[in-house]
Order: structure tokens, then sequence, then C-alpha cells
């Protein structure tokens, strides 16, 4: 997985941060684009990305679609899109949530990235935010439930291997056609995880 090292460090600086002391990525690209967590007053991870306030070129509709599809609230007043995760929750899942997020919607991968010294400008106002990531992963959950066909809808779910854990969308998933069936498996430990029709 081409976003591994990205994701590995995302989540080491998960696990790095406190109440007083935020994580924050400065992306190379685009110009202005960072990822920032902290542990908010609710003992939530609170993670955000940079706007379009922030950012030197505004971002496409279907960049901020990117962010949408993903769950991500836009917070207009500081300009940034935000979302919450549980203090339980599985920082290796955040981690890959927000890399996926910045590297579909800026086109990041390994090494175009590098870390600043904590920094946090507005702490009281990103505190009242209040999401819950749980909806988020609900719907992926219903979604694949639902799927019936291996089509583009499919290839959009994010999918989490109830065994080893790991993260990847439907269209990474591994596939084994049998005349008009599809059988689908983990693209990590191959558990199979759902049969699909044409
Ligand atoms: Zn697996």
């Amino acid at each position: 997985m081409k976003l591994h090292n990205f994701v590995k460090h995302l989540a080491q600086g998960l696990k790095s941060i406190s109440k007083a002391e935020p994580f924050i990525i400065n992306l190379i690209e685009p110009d202005g684009a960072y990822v920032q967590a902290i542990i908010a007053k609710s003992g939530k991870y609170l993670v955000e990305v940079s706007g379009n306030n922030w950012l030197a070129k505004p971002l496409t509709r279907s960049q901020e679609a990117k962010f949408r599809a993903f769950g991500w609230e836009l917070n207009k007043e500081v300009s940034n899109y935000y979302m919450e995760f549980e203090s339980d929750f599985d920082t290796d899942i955040i981690a890959t949530i927000v890399a996926l997020t910045v590297s579909e919607a800026f086109h990041i991968s390994d090494e175009r990235y590098e870390e600043l010294d904590p920094f946090w400008p507005n702490m009281e106002e990103l505190e009242q935010m209040e999401k819950d990531n749980i909806v988020f992963w609900a719907h992926q959950f219903a979604l694949l439930q639902l799927a019936e066909h291996y089509n583009d809808v499919f290839k959009e779910i994010l999918i989490r291997c109830e065994k080893c854990k790991q993260v990847f969308w439907g269209r990474d998933a591994k596939i084994e056609w049998h005349g008009e069936t599809a059988e689908l498996f983990c693209p990590d430990c191959d558990t199979k995880f759902k049969t699909l029709t044409k």
C-alpha cells in the first residue's frame, strides 16, 4: 500500500498527542494544506484538515466532494474540515481515514509531508464541535451489507477486514470470478468477506 508510511506516521502522531500538545502535519502539496489532531475537552480525538481560507488554491467541487464522502464536516468560520473520534477508537483506522481522504482530495503520496512543531490556533472554537465518527462507519457497513453487485458503488465502499483490521476500498479487494459470481477477499489476509454478482 503506497500510503502505508503516511498512515503509520499519522497513527504514531495520534498516539503521541495530549490535551496540551496537538499533532500537526504540514503537507508539501497543495500550498497551505495541513492535518491537525488534538484531544478535545470531551476526550475525543478531533482531527481537522485545512479548507479554502488556508489553501493557496481553492478546492474544486470534486475535491470538496471527497471530504463529504468520507464524512468530514466543514466549519465555515474556521475554514477547516473536521471529524471527531471516540477516545478508544483505533488510531490506525483514524490515520487510515485521514490518509485516504487527503490522498484522494489532494493527491498526496508517501514522502510528501513534513512534521511541524505542535501548534493549535483555534482550540476554543474547535472544541465546541461534536461529531461522532460512528455514523461514518455505520454508513459504510450498511452499504457493504446492501451491496449485491460488483459495481461502482461497491468499489467506493470503505471496508474494514474483520480478521486483520486492514481498511481498504471495495475496488482494492481481491476478487475471484466464478462465472457471474464474484468472491471478494481482504487484500492483506485473504479472508473472504462477500459474494457479489455481475
Ligand atoms: Zn484481512
